[in-house]
């Protein structure tokens, strides 16, 4: 598909509605839609991320974007079919084809996922639980991540196979600019407050867990060195 996002929302409502959520005022005017679900005493809201079963040992991020009242699973004929749209990971993607060089898949993370507008109708026993989809920089903060916490910072378009903003758009860090995968160890600077990897300042990982105090190379460089001695202090 060629068309741009303003064109895709000129489409007809049938085809709109294949696609993508539909908003839920235009729905429940023509029938009454379902906004939640009940299964294995767990109750799911639509808009809510859920971990779904993919293979016997794979599972998937996807986001419940309606509850569909016929069809189900011919063995539990009372089950709602659901409609899901899927959030890619970095096992789903191409690297190659988006121009991502190998030595930078390092810096996607482990948990990393990528909203697609890939939509499918499942069975509702695919659920396997709910789980949290957070922005990176919420991410970075949590105190406690676990194997259903998960973080975006691009969208994937599979029709395109682009993604939206491209890795050369995503924030950068580091001498080595970058961008932040937050399973990797980063150190902090004490005078500008700038991430680090550490061997891009020439540590290992465990003396950068034991460093007390520690300067950037920047800012080793602006506090003494360089043979200037302009001072650390900004005027
Ligand atoms: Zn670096
Ligand atoms: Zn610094």
């Amino acid at each position: 598909m060629e068309s741009s996002k303003t064109k895709a929302i000129s489409k007809s409502k049938n085809e709109f509605q294949k696609h993508q959520a539909p908003p839920s005022s235009t729905v429940a005017a023509k029938k009454k839609q379902y906004r939640k679900l009940c299964f294995k005493e767990v109750v799911y809201t639509v808009g809510q991320t859920i971990l779904f079963r993919e293979t016997d040992k794979t599972c998937v991020v996807g986001k419940l974007v309606r509850i569909i009242e016929e069809g189900g699973n011919p063995q539990h004929p009372k089950w709602p079919m659901i409609e899901v749209q899927w959030y890619y990971q970095r096992k789903d993607l191409d690297f190659k084809k988006l121009g991502i060089a190998q030595e930078d898949l390092i810096y996607i993370g482990d948990n990393e996922v990528f909203p697609t507008n890939h939509t499918d109708r499942i069975y509702v026993d695919c659920i396997v639980s709910p789980c949290q989809v957070f922005t990176i920089k919420e991410y970075d903060d949590l105190d406690n991540i676990d194997t259903y916490t998960f973080f975006t910072r691009a969208n994937y378009n599979p029709m395109q196979k682009v993604l939206e903003p491209s890795f050369k758009e995503w924030e950068t860090f580091c001498i080595c600019s970058k961008p932040l995968n937050p399973n990797l160890l980063y150190i902090k600077c004490d005078e500008c407050s700038q991430w680090f990897h550490p061997s891009c300042m020439g540590l290992t990982d465990d003396e950068a867990q034991q460093q007390e105090e520690f300067y950037c190379r920047p800012c080793q460089g602006k506090r003494g060195g360089a043979g200037t001695n302009a001072g650390a202090g900004k005027a």
